[in-house]
């Protein structure tokens, strides 16, 4: 008998394999739709909530099961704010638990959220919906604040294992630096998406280079 996905996702993108938000290859999915405005975010694009694509339970297991057969380390959900869409993130991960349950692989899930992990948990929806997550990354990003975190675009921000496999999987990223993060750079469709987290004036300098080699760059997506 068919699945029923009952509240699909919205969705601004699908992308895989994702290297830069988390351990080895995943499969990364960024919600659309954020309240919280941070100043300096740099995907303004997902914060309108009627902006980018349905994507049900039913549709994400297919990518997943893939992902999963291709050798993926995990799932990575970023936004946007995953937590304004409890139910459909809630459906989401549990398909994600499901499907590597049953293709007997270890690939942890890992959720970022601008809230913090006190907030999410007290509302019964969004407690809900972190119940199958792995690990979390807390906090809004503060552009005043920068950090050489793995992963993270300011210092407040935090991981926070959630399971046994998550404990295993991040405990070693806990604390863990880097003065190069890693970017990664995908072109589609006449669009420059920059997948990662950069640090202060790698997104001008970007800009920069790319201006050196001709090409022009008519909107971004890290500027009012
Ligand atoms: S940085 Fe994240 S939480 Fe903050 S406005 Fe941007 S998408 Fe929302």
């Amino acid at each position: 008998m068919a699945r029923v996905s009952r509240v699909p996702a919205r969705v601004s993108q699908v992308s895989a394999p994702v290297t830069a938000l988390g351990p080895g290859r995943r499969l990364g999915v960024w919600f659309q739709g954020c309240a919280l405005a941070c100043p300096g975010c740099m995907s303004r694009h997902t914060w309108d909530p009627a902006g980018g694509r349905e994507l049900t339970a039913d549709r994400f297991a297919e990518l997943w099961r893939q992902a999963l057969a291709d050798g993926v380390d995990g799932l990575t959900v970023s936004g946007g704010e995953p937590l304004e869409q409890p139910a459909a993130l809630a459906e989401l991960l549990a398909a994600a638990d499901r499907e590597r349950r049953s293709a007997g692989v270890e690939a942890d899930l890992l959720v970022y959220t601008g809230w913090e992990l006190a907030d999410a948990t007290a509302d019964p929806a969004t407690a809900d919906a972190l119940a199958r997550a792995d690990a979390v990354i807390t906090g809004r990003y503060l552009a005043g604040q920068p950090t050489d975190l793995v992963w993270r675009g300011s210092a407040n921000q935090r991981i926070v294992p959630l399971s046994a496999l998550g404990e295993r999987r991040y405990a070693p990223h806990l604390e863990r630096r880097t003065d190069r993060p890693d970017l990664q750079v995908r072109v589609t469709d006449g669009e420059l998406r920059i997948i990662g987290v950069p640090r202060p004036g790698d997104l001008g300098r970007i800009e920069r280079e790319l201006r050196e080699r001709g090409v022009t760059v008519r909107e971004t997506t890290w500027r009012p």
